[in-house]
């Protein structure tokens, strides 16, 4: 791929680190961000999960420097970000957010070729990532780039806006409540398209996010936040999940962590030994066992499909106890939890 970035940034997937980062609004009382230390690793992903206003996108916006933090330091990949000039900084850091903010009079193409541009990248070298990332997102570009943002679907909009955040091969990403503004299930295709994406790309990214079992989906690692940004819990989502910190991130996780925890398991994990027989619900090997139970609540059944082969109900518990090991033992089978419809 391309490498654009300063000598300084051009490492793959920079750390980041907040260190005493604060933010006072001029004529407000109190903070709006005080005192956030966190450390991300090159190439992870960790989700900030917070209600409205606790501070997410005054701490974001920190990190690229639309907003100037009161005191505090913020490194990226070693470097000193508040030393930095902002401009070229941003060049440097992916940013998507949930309005978007495509320029309604460029066509998707040129939206996309922003950044390269302004980096002085070649004609034709911008055509080409232009039309790279459009295939990347899932768009066709012989049908979308010419096109203008308001002849696409909100969904394909957030895709353009993914891949206007990755044009540079920036080593890190800020994505604010990026997929915030679709439809669930536009929303959660759009979140497995962004997991492949991320497990090849393995950039260093901080996504927000205001909704919980999203955080579980995406996040190597979760920061829960309360008021002000500070950080209640650091850890991952299955560490959240078993063992949250105190009342307000069991908040958060709800009483239905057990099946929370299933998202996070592969039903590959889970495989039987009988072949599944014809019109057995099928779910793909890549599912999660979340999602192999939610067919088999859909179809009213007990079993699944996964590659030819049958899970059974009870095999997916079993899997789901093995892989996380706190799931309780005595899970009780599906027709006794209602969970399943007994039949066909
Ligand atoms: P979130 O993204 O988590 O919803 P924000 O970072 O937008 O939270 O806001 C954090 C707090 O700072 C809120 O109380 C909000 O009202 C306040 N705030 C945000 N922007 C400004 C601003 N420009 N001036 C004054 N207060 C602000
Ligand atoms: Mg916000």
């Amino acid at each position: 791929m391309p490498n654009t970035l300063t000598p300084d940034f051009a490492t793959a997937g920079a750390g980041i680190e907040l260190v005493g980062l604060t933010k006072r609004y001029p004529g407000q009382r109190d903070p709006a961000v005080e005192n956030v230390n966190l450390q991300v690793a090159a190439g992870e992903l960790v989700v900030f999960v917070g209600p409205s206003g606790c501070g997410k996108t005054t701490t974001m916006k920190m990190i690229n420097r639309l907003i100037e933090p009161t005191s505090g330091s913020i490194r990226i990949g070693g470097r000193d970000v508040l030393a930095m000039q902002p401009d070229q900084l941003r060049r440097h850091i992916g940013y998507a957010i949930q309005q978007v903010g495509l320029f309604p009079h460029l066509t998707i193409s040129e939206n996309i070729g922003i950044v390269p541009r302004l980096l002085k990248w070649s004609k034709a070298r911008v055509a080409q990532r232009v039309e790279e990332l459009l295939q990347l997102v899932g768009l066709d570009p012989a049908v979308h780039a010419r096109r203008y943002p308001r002849q696409l679907s909100g969904g394909q909009q957030q895709r353009v806006g993914v891949a206007r955040a990755l044009a540079a091969d920036p080593p890190v990403m800020l994505m604010d409540e990026p997929f915030g503004a679709t439809d669930p299930i536009t929303r959660g295709r759009l979140q497995d398209e962004f997991l492949r994406l991320q497990r090849e790309l393995r950039k260093t990214i901080i996504f927000v996010t205001h909704d919980f079992e999203e955080a579980i989906k995406l996040g190597d690692r979760i920061a829960v936040l309360r008021d002000r940004s500070h950080i209640a819990q650091l850890d991952t989502p299955a560490r959240i999940l078993a063992d949250p910190a105190d009342d307000y991130v069991a908040s958060f996780v709800g009483a239905d962590a057990t099946l929370k925890r299933l998202a996070l398991h592969s039903v590959a994990e889970a495989t039987g030994d009988t072949a599944a027989a014809p019109g057995t619900p099928a779910v793909a090997p890549t599912a999660s066992l979340r999602e192999a139970l939610d067919t088999m609540v859909a179809h009213g059944v007990e079993q699944v499909s996964v590659g030819g082969v049958v899970v059974t109900f009870a095999q997916l518990c079993a899997a789901a106890r093995a892989a996380a090991g706190a799931v309780p033992a005595q899970a009780a089978p599906a027709h006794e939890t209602g969970l399943v419809r007994n039949g066909g």
